[in-house]
Order: structure tokens, then C-alpha cells, then sequence
């Protein structure tokens, strides 16, 4: 069977990895022309994304990514902080925690190892069609189409193939406007540094403001201690920061902007919804290039409008079917999980324990489900911060922070 992946982001390479490995015949094509020139800070892998990558990678990638990785479990509990960076709480404990947090390039380079030369790049995919006969067939901008036994679209939120699939968008914004940027520890003041110390915070403000600070820390926090086998691009410990606006005509607009006007611009933002300085000496000290802006998009949280279409020789899988905003860190998970789900039931389809369509069926069914979960964990940080910028919202925030940081203050 030969099988086309559109998209070689964490959920393509994954699935043409297992593909690969399973004896399939498969090309994976991606627009990007080096997988390393990508966006992205940290991906975040729990115990079933890392279950699903074991059978999609050789033990050998596994464990130059488990080398690569920051784990949780050595980590301190989250905080919980109000603008003025007082603590209000902390998160469940971690150290029974088996997820690893990665370098999204990290991870993609070990994928894209594992899929070797069936990965194609520099390739823009402008559409998909059947032939007469009913073979899927790929086109691109600048090269001959190609036809495969099945195509998967993998090419993210603005999916080509999803939207060809559904007819018009899968996802739409979801109302948050995020900028992301990375810290060294080593660059904050000593009082920042005692206060933020080795774990993730998120700080949520009125006015819809937050600020997610994440640790990460593959070298001292390394999930499996083999220094010959680390490849991560983030060397010593980092925050890597998430601020978050509810979209408008104005925050919107601040995606035009890059390094230190970025930066100054997102300061403004906190300045004007009455942050301290200090709880801000994180996005400072960020090198400024290190400083973007995206928006959320989010798919329907209701299982029964993701992948609204008849199951086919034409499928998609990850952010195509199911965006998530990172707000819960699970978007690469699933779609990593959706890769593995896929792949044994092509598997069960090539041993004809099934027919094609019925093992796309299948798969389709269990990814609606997955994708549901995710996106309802994600939304909820995306509804509680937008709930901060009603009247209301901003009210009880401004009540209930002083409260909640009294209590903590007393349970210390
Ligand atoms: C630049 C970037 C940075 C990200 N940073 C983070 C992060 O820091 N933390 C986090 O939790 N999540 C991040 N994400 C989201 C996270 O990677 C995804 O939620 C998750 O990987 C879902 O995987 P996916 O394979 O479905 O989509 P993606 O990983 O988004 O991959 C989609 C791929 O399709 C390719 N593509 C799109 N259209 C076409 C086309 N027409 N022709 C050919 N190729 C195409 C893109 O180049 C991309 O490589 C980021 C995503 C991107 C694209």
C-alpha cells in the first residue's frame, strides 16, 4: 500500500516514522525546506504520547529523545501567581509524573531521522482529488501530482486537505492572541530567580491577561541521564513564556512586530493592566529573538463535529481535524497518538483483517474522541482567561486574588 502524508510537522513525520518502520510504502512532503528553520519552544509528551511514539520510532530515537527531554517528575509543583507576583497556589505533585517536556525542533529532527529519505521537502501541497477511478491524488504548486492507496493530511491548523475533506475551515480563532519567548535562569535578578525557582507558574490577571512561565531543563532535568546521546537545543535551564491577550484590533496587531519592539510592546500590554515590574523581568531578559506572536485556533470541543465527513481513501489527522490551542500541552500528544492509532489499523487493513475504509472508519472514530478531550482540557484555560475580561470576570479576580494569596501565605 502506498500511503502519501501531506505535512511533515510532529504528527506527519510521526506517522511516516511508524509507516516506514511497518514496511509501508510512503512519502511524507512538507513546505518547509529544513526542519530545523521552525517555530515552536517545548513540546510536552505524557505517558500515552510516549507509549505511541515507542511503536512508531526505533528504541534507538526513543532514547536519544528521552535524553533530549526535561522530566517533569524532577521537577518542583506548578505555582500559581496574581499579577503582583504573589503566590495563590500550587499544582498536584509531580514526581509521579512520567511526561517529558522536549524542544519542538528536537523532537522533529528525531522524526524526521526515523523517517529518512521518504521525507520530501520544500514541497507545497495546493489541493487534493480523486482520479476517475477513485485514486486520491496530490497536487502541488510547483511539481507533478502524485496518487497513492491513501492520503493523509497532516498539514496542521489551515489544513488543505481537512478543509478539501470538510467542505471549508475545521477551526477558528480562539479568541486569544499568544506571544511566546525563551529566558536563561541565569538571566533573571536573584530575587526573580528565588521566586520563580524550578517549576512552571501561570499568572492570570484581569483584563484577560496571563502569563504562562514554563521550566525546562534537559541537562539537569534530563528524563534519561545518557549525555552521549542529548540533542537538545535548549542547553541549560530556560523558561520558555507564554503571554496571552484576548484578541483584538490591537493585540492582533502586535503580531507584525519582531524582537525588541515586540517585546516592548508586550510590556505595555501588563503595563496597562497594572502588572509589577518585577513579575515581568522574564519577557526582559528573553532574547529578543527569541520573541513571536500567534493566535489560537480551536476546533469544536463536540466529538461529533470533528472530521465531519464520510470515511475515505482521503483522511487527516492532528491540528488538521482537531486544533488545539497549547494551553493544555496536549496538540502534539494527540496528534502523535492519532499517528500510532492510524498506523495499526492500516496494519490490521495490510493483514486483511479489514478492509481499507473500514480501518479509516475505526480510526476516524477513536480520533474524534481523543480530539474532544484535548481541546476540552485546553479550552477551559482559554475560557477562564477570557472570563477575567468581563466585568464581572475582572471583579472577582480582583477580590479573590488578595484572598487566595493570604491563605497561601498562611499555609507556608
Ligand atoms: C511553527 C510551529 C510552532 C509550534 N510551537 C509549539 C509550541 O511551542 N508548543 C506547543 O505545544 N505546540 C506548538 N505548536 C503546535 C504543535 O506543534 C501542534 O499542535 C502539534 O504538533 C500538532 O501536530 P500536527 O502534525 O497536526 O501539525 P504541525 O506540527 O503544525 O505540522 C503541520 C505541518 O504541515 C506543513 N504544511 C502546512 N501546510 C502545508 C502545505 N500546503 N503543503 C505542505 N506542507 C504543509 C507545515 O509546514 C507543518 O510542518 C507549533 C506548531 C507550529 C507549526
Amino acid at each position: 500500500m502506498r500511503v502519501i502524508v501531506v505535512g511533515g510537522g510532529i504528527g506527519g513525520l510521526a506517522l511516516g516514522a511508524g509507516l516506514r518502520r511497518r514496511g509501508f510504502e510512503v512519502a511524507v512532503f512538507d513546505r518547509d525546506t529544513d526542519v530545523t528553520a521552525t517555530g515552536g519552544y517545548h513540546i510536552t509528551l505524557d505517558e500515552r504520547a510516549q507509549s505511541a511514539l515507542t511503536e512508531l520510532v526505533e528504541p534507538r530515537i526513543m532514547r536519544r529523545l528521552l535524553a533530549s527531554g526535561s522530566a517533569l517528575r524532577l521537577r518542583e509543583r506548578d505555582a500559581f501567581w496574581d499579577r503582583r507576583g504573589r503566590l495563590l497556589g500550587h499544582g498536584p505533585d509531580l514526581s509521579g509524573s512520567s511526561s517529558v517536556d522536549v524542544d519542538r525542533i528536537t523532537l522533529r529532527m528525531l522524526l524526521a531521522e526515523a523517517v529518512g529519505d521518504r521525507l520530501h521537502l520544500g514541497c507545497r501541497v495546493s489541493g487534493v482529488e480523486h482520479d476517475d477511478d477513485g485514486t486520491p491524488r496530490v497536487l502541488f504548486t510547483d511539481r507533478a501530482p502524485a496518487s497513492a492507496d491513501l492520503v493523509v493530511g497532516a498539514d496542521g491548523a489551515h489544513s488543505v486537505v481537512a478543509r478539501h475533506l470538510a467542505g471549508g475551515q475545521t477551526n477558528s480563532p480562539a479568541g486569544i492572541i499568544g506571544f511566546s519567548g525563551r529566558t536563561l535562569l541565569h538571566d533573571l535578578s536573584p530575587h526573580e530567580q528565588r521566586r520563580l525557582r524550578p517549576r512552571s507558574g501561570l499568572a492570570v490577571g484581569p483584563r484577560g491577561a496571563a502569563l504562562y512561565v514554563g521550566f525546562l531543563d534537559p541537562v539537569g532535568n534530563a528524563a534519561l541521564d545518557a549525555p552521549e546521546l542529548r540533542m537538545s537545543v535548549t542547553t541549560g535551564p530556560t523558561y520558555i513564556w507564554g503571554a496571552m491577550f484576548p484578541e483584538s484590533a490591537t493585540t492582533d496587531s502586535l503580531r507584525d512586530l519582531r524582537d525588541v519592539e515586540l517585546q516592548t510592546a508586550l510590556l505595555g500590554q501588563f503595563h496597562k493592566r497594572g502588572w509589577a515590574e518585577h513579575t515581568l523581568e522574564v519577557i526582559t531578559q528573553a532574547d529578543p529573538r527569541s520573541v513571536a506572536g500567534f493566535r489560537f485556533n480551536a476546533a469544536s470541543t463536540r466529538a461529533a463535529d470533528l472530521a465531519p465527513w464520510p470515511a475515505g481513501r482521503i483522511t487527516a489527522l492532528g491540528d488538521a481535524v482537531h486544533a488545539t490551542p497549547p494551553t493544555a500541552g496536549m496538540g502534539a500528544g494527540a496528534a502523535i497518538r492519532d499517528a500510532a492509532g492510524l498506523l495499526n489499523h492500516l496494519t490490521a487493513s495490510a493483514a486483511g483483517d479489514t478492509t481499507l475504509i473500514d480501518a479509516i472508519n475505526q480510526f476516524e472514530t477513536d480520533m474524534r474522541q481523543r480530539g474532544s478531550e484535548v481541546l476540552t482540557l485546553a479550552m477551559k484555560t482559554v475560557r477562564w482567561i477570557l472570563a477575567t475580561d468581563t466585568t464581572f470576570g475582572a471583579a472577582a479576580t480582583a477580590v479573590c486574588t488578595p484572598i487566595l494569596a493570604a491563605a497561601a501565605r498562611l499555609r507556608r
